[in-house]
């Protein structure tokens, strides 16, 4: 019987990684994506295998619609089929609202709305019945503690209503769709030793950061049986920030 697969885009360092491991430890063979990092995704690539699964990296810009289409149609060709995609490709960039670009703007939109549009959609044509939409939101999209955020906060917003509207346009096929959102987690992205990371932590009902395995597993959880009747939700895994 062939392996079910999963896509995950930015799957080479932090919260994409650990959710590439993640599933591949749940019997999932692994496509993952990157940008610039080839090295690091064939380090995890190698995870998966040591795991006993199959392993896929590709370089896909997450603003390059058919760049992410190819990515979806090369797993479902070199790995057989495809049962879960997550998006969660990302940039946080931040700042004054009056610095802000409109250039910024449309790379935001782009990296995040849009191709989790493309991605999904693209998808949604090779998906059966079981599969399973995950797109990696924020915290942010529920409640903005600090100035400097509004298009990153306005970008991931949209995934909620993505969500919903895949959840109604796929439901009839036994798909699901769904956004995780994370709260403060330690990746490059935002290490848990930077100088502002205590000030994130005060700010959580539970006083500390997330990990990226923390995240994997909401992932891991709406991926298998567990998720099988959960669909457009926005599932909070944020140490209660949003509390
Ligand atoms: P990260 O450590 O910076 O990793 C980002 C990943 O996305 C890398 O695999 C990177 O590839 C890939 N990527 C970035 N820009 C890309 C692009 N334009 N095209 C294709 N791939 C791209 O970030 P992370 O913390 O794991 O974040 C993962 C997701 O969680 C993001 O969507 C982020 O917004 C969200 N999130 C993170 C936090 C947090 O506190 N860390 C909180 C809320 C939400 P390369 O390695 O090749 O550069």
């Amino acid at each position: 019987m062939t392996s079910k697969v999963a896509l995950v885009t930015g799957g080479s360092r932090g919260i994409g990684a650990a959710i590439a491991r993640r599933l591949a430890g749940d019997g999932f063979d692994v496509a993952i994506t990157y940008q610039s990092a080839g090295d690091r995704a064939a380090t995890v690539a190698k995870e998966v295998e040591t795991a006993g699964r199959r392993a896929l990296t590709m370089r896909a810009e997450a603003a390059d619609a058919p760049a992410l289409i190819e990515a979806v149609e090369r797993t479902v060709r070199e790995l057989g089929r495809l049962d879960v995609l997550v998006s969660n490709a990302g940039i946080a960039p931040y700042g004054p609202l009056e610095e802000v670009t409109l250039d910024e703007v449309d790379r935001l939109l782009a990296v995040h709305a849009r191709a989790s549009f493309v991605l999904a959609q693209a998808a949604a044509r090779h998906m059966g019945r079981g599969g399973s939409i995950v797109l990696i939101g924020s915290s942010l999209a529920e409640r903005v503690p600090y100035a400097g955020w509004t298009a990153y906060a306005m970008s991931k917003s949209a995934l909620i209503g993505l969500a919903k509207g895949l959840a109604r346009d796929l439901g009839p096929r036994g798909i699901t769709a769904n956004v995780v959102s994370p709260g403060s987690t330690d990746t490059e992205m935002n290490p848990a030793d930077a100088p502002e990371a205590e000030e994130e932590r005060r700010l959580t009902a539970l006083g500390r950061y997330c990990s990226p395995a923390d995240i994997a597993a909401t992932v891991a959880h709406l991926a298998g049986e567990g998720g099988r009747t959960i669909t457009g939700a926005s599932i909070p895994v944020d140490a209660g920030v949003t509390a």
